[in-house]
C-alpha cells in the first residue's frame, strides 16, 4: 500500500522514509523499534536534574494562572511528591486547570530544579499507569520519533491484511501470539510481557522463514541435476607436484572433496569455510583446472576490482604453462572491452573469466559454463548469487562458494544448510603466528618505535581508525592529525597516506594500487581494507580506538598482515586495557577458536560477518542472539517441510511464494 494513504505524509516526507528503506505501509509496520525507554516512576528527591522524569504527586495548592502573551500562558501550584512539598511551573496548559483541585493525584513529567525547588512540567497526566514503555526507532535526519510513532499507527488504523507464516501447529506448540496482535504490540507494548511475547512471534517467524527457505533450497538442489565432468587426475597431480609449498592436510581433503562433486552426476554447491590466508584460492584454482580440462568454461566472481585482479594475476602465474585464455572483466572497462568479452565467452575464445559484478550482466552469455566460484560470498545476496548460476549449461553449472567466516561447524551447517560444507582449519605450515599485542594509548610512542623498526626492514604497515568513517570534519582532522605525527616522528621520510569512505572509488583504488606496489609504506584507512586484499610485505596492522570493534572485525583486519613467512605484528591500542575481546586477539590467531568466544559472548553482534550478507539481513531477529530459536526453527521446518502434509494448500503456497521473494 502507498504510502501517501497516511495522514500529513507527503512527498518530502515519503523521500526521507525512502532513505530508511520504507516504501509501502507494509514497511511501516514492520519498521520495528530498536529499543524501548522503560519509564518508571521516581521520588522528587532522587531525581537527576539533567533528566526528565515521571513523578506521582498530590496537588496541595490552589492553581494559578497567568496569561502573558495571547496564546501563551503560565500556570503554577504547589505540588506533594512521597511527602516533600515543591513548586510546579506549566506553559500553555491553562486548559487543565479545571481539573487539578487540591488532593487530586497526577503524574508530573518534566524537570526539577533542586536549587529553586521547582519542577518545569512539560505536561501533566491523570491516568496513572503503572509505567510507560515508550517505542524507540532508528531515524534519520527530517524525522522525530514521535511523527515515525504517529505514521507507523496510522498505518496500523489502515487494516493491511497481514500473513502469518508460521504454520499453525508451531504456534500452537509455542503459544505464540497471533501476527496482528504481534505487531500492534511490538509498537505500542503496555508491559515488558508484550515486547517479550511479540518479540518472540516475529523473530520465530522470521527465522521459521529463512530455515524454510534453506530446508527447501535443499531438497530441490538434491534433486538437480549437474554436468558430469571427466578430466585426467595425472594432469592435476603435476600441476600440485610444481607447486611451490606443500598443501596443507585441509587443502587437501577440500580438493578432493571438490574433485569428487565435479566428477558427480549432481551439481556441486559447496561452501569453503576457511579462515584469512588459510590458502582457499589455491584450492579454486585446482577447481578451475579440473572443470577446464573437462571443456567448460570457469567463471570467479570478487566483491571488488582489487581482488579480481589479484586473482587475475594469480591465475595467469599458476597457469602460465597450460594453453588457458583467461580474461577479467570489471566495471572500469570501456563499453567495447566489454563487448568484445562478450563475444569471446560467446564464441568459447575464453575459458576462465574473473570479474566482479560486472559478469552478472545480461549480455554476457557463456558457451558452455560449467564452473562458478563466488569468493568472499558473504557478500553477494542470494538474488546475485542465482544470477550467475542461471548462466550455466543448461542451467546446471557447478557452484562453489569462498567464505572467510570461521564459524562454529553446527552452526554453518544450519546457517548455509543447503550447501555441502568444507572447513580449512590448518594454516599452511611456513605461517608464524602473528605477534598481537593490546597497547595503552598512553604509551603510544611504543608504537611508534616499533612502526619504525618494521619500516627500516623495508616492510609495510597498515593503519586503522574508526574515526574516519564518522562524517564529521572534527573526526578526519584527527586523522590528518595522526599522520602529522607520524611524519614528525618518521621525519617525513616515510610516504603515508589516508584513504577514507569519502574519496571516489578511483582514487581509493589508485591508493591501493600505490600501497600494493610499496610506493605508500603506510597506509591510514577505514576497514574498508577489511576484505580479503592480499599485501605479503606488510607486517604491521595498528588499530587505533580497538575496543569500538567487534572480534569479527578485528580478526579479519589482523589477517591483513601474515600473509607470507616474515615475522608480523597486531598492535591494539585502547583505554580499555582490560577489554575481554582485546585478550582474546591476544590469546589467539585462531579464527574458530576466536569465532567460538565470539559465539559464547552471544548477546547483540554479528557472527562473524555473517551480518554482511544480503541474504540475512533479518528485521528483528539476530542470529547470534537468538541462536535456540534458530535451531528448533531449522528443526521445525524441516518436519514441515518433509511431512508433506501440507503440499497444495493455500499456506503452503504462500510461504513458497514469500521465500522467492526474498533476497
Ligand atoms: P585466503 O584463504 O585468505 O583467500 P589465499 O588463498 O589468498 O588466502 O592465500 C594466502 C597466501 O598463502 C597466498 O600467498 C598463497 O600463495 C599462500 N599459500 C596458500 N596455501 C599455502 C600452503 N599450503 N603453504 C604455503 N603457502 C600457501
Ligand atoms: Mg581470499
Amino acid at each position: 500500500m502507498n504510502l501517501n494513504l497516511i495522514d500529513k505524509l507527503g512527498p518530502k516526507t515519503e523521500k526521507i522514509l525512502n532513505k530508511i528503506n520504507i516504501f509501502t505501509v507494509e514497511d511501516l509496520l514492520t519498521y520495528y523499534p530498536y529499543k524501548y525507554n522503560i519509564i518508571k516512576f521516581k521520588n522528587i528527591n532522587e531525581v537527576d536534574e539533567n533528566l526528565s522524569y515521571y513523578i506521582k504527586s498530590i496537588v496541595v495548592s490552589d492553581v494559578k494562572v497567568s496569561y502573558i502573551k495571547k496564546n501563551f500562558n503560565r500556570m503554577t501550584f504547589i505540588a506533594r511528591n512521597n511527602g516533600n512539598d515543591f513548586n510546579v511551573v506549566i506553559f500553555n496548559r491553562a486548559f487543565l486547570k479545571k481539573n487539578l483541585t487540591i488532593n487530586k493525584n497526577i503524574v508530573l513529567i518534566g524537570k526539577y530544579n533542586k536549587l529553586k525547588n521547582t519542577f518545569v512540567a512539560s505536561d501533566i497526566k491523570f491516568n496513572i499507569e503503572e509505567e510507560k514503555i515508550e517505542a524507540i526507532y532508528h531515524l534519520t535526519e527530517g524525522i522525530k520519533n514521535d511523527s515515525m510513532k504517529r505514521f507507523i499507527n496510522d498505518a496500523l488504523k489502515l487494516k493491511v491484511p497481514i500473513n502469518d507464516y508460521v504454520p499453525e501447529i508451531y504456534n500452537e506448540k509455542y503459544k505464540l501470539i497471533n501476527k496482528e496482535d504481534a505487531i500492534k504490540l511490538i509498537h505500542n507494548p503496555n508491559n515488558i510481557n508484550d515486547i517479550k511475547m511479540s518479540e518472540l512471534k516475529l523473530i520465530y517467524e522470521e527465522l521459521f522463514i529463512y530455515m524454510f527457505k534453506i530446508n527447501y533450497l535443499k531438497s530441490i538442489n538434491k534433486k538437480t541435476k549437474g554436468l558430469k565432468k571427466e578430466f585426467d587426475e595425472n594432469i592435476i597431480h603435476d600441476f600440485l607436484n610444481n607447486l611451490s609449498f606443500k598443501l596443507t592436510t585441509d587443502q587437501e581433503k577440500t580438493i578432493k572433496e571438490i574433485l569428487d562433486d565435479l566428477k558427480r552426476e549432481t551439481r556441486m554447491n559447496r561452501l569453503i569455510l576457511g579462515d584469512v590466508g588459510s590458502g582457499k584460492t589455491i584450492v579454486a584454482i585446482i577447481a578451475l583446472l579440473a572443470n577446464y580440462l573437462s571443456g567448460y568454461q570457469g567463471a570467479f566472481m570478487a566483491p571488488t576490482e582489487i581482488l579480481a585482479k589479484q586473482h587475475y594475476e594469480s591465475l595467469l602465474n599458476y597457469f602460465s604453462d597450460y594453453n588457458i585464455k583467461i580474461d577479467i572483466i570489471t566495471g572500469s572497462l570501456t563499453k567495447k572491452e566489454k563487448e568484445k568479452i562478450y563475444q569471446r565467452l560467446k564464441n568459447n575464445e575464453l575459458d576462465i573469466i574473473i570479474g566482479t559484478h560486472a559478469l552478472l550482466s545480461e549480455n554476457l552469455i557463456f558457451n558452455n559454463l560449467g564452473l562458478i566460484i563466488t569468493d568472499e560470498q558473504h557478500r553477494f545476496g542470494v538474488n546475485q548469487r542465482n544470477l550467475l548460476q542461471n548462466k550455466g549449461a543448461h542451467g546446471q553449472a557447478d557452484v562453489l562458494y569462498l567464505s572467510a567466516t570461521p564459524i562454529p561447524r553446527t552452526y554453518a551447517l544450519t546457517i548455509y544448510g543447503d550447501l555441502d560444507v568444507s572447513q580449512i582449519k590448518t594454516k599452511p605450515n611456513s605461517r608464524k603466528e602473528i605477534k598481537t599485542k593490546v597497547i595503552n594509548e598512553k604509551n603510544i610512542k611504543e608504537v611508534l618505535l616499533k612502526m619504525l623498526e618494521e619500516l627500516k626492514l623495508n616492510h609495510q604497515i597498515f593503519v586503522v581508525s574508526p574515526l574516519i568513517e564518522q562524517n564529521e570534519e572534527i573526526d578526519l582532522n584527527s586523522v590528518k592529525l595522526l599522520k602529522e605525527k607520524m611524519n614528525i616522528a618518521f621525519n617525513n621520510k616515510v610516504p603515508i597516506e589516508i584513504l577514507h569512505g569519502k574519496l571516489k572509488q578511483q582514487e581509493k583504488d589508485k591508493l591501493m594500487n600505490d600501497f600494493q606496489s610499496g610506493k605508500i609504506k603506510v597506509l591510514i584507512s577505514t576497514t574498508v581494507i577489511e576484505v580479503g586484499i592480499n599485501i605479503p610485505n606488510a607486517s604491521m596492522i595498528v588499530v587505533f580506538n580497538a575496543e569500538r570493534f567487534g572480534l569479527a572485525t578485528l580478526h579479519q583486519l589482523r589477517g591483513r598482515v601474515g600473509r607470507s613467512d616474515i615475522q608480523s605484528y597486531c598492535y591494539l591500542i585502547t583505554k580499555d586495557v582490560n577489554n575481554e575481546r582485546l585478550k582474546v586477539m591476544e590469546d589467539s590467531n585462531d579464527g574458530f577458536y576466536i569465532s567460538e568466544k565470539d559465539f559464547e559472548q552471544r548477546g547483540q553482534g554479528d557472527l562473524f560477518g555473517v551480518k554482511q550478507s544480503g541474504d540475512m539481513t533479518f528485521k528483528i531477529a539476530n542470529i547470534k542472539r537468538d541462536y535456540k530459536i534458530l535451531y528448533q526453527a531449522k528443526i521445525d521446518s524441516e518436519k514441515y517441510l518433509s511431512s508433506g502434509l501440507f503440499k497444495g494448500n493455500s499456506f503452503y503456497e504462500k510461504l513458497i511464494e514469500k521465500i522467492n521473494f526474498l533476497d
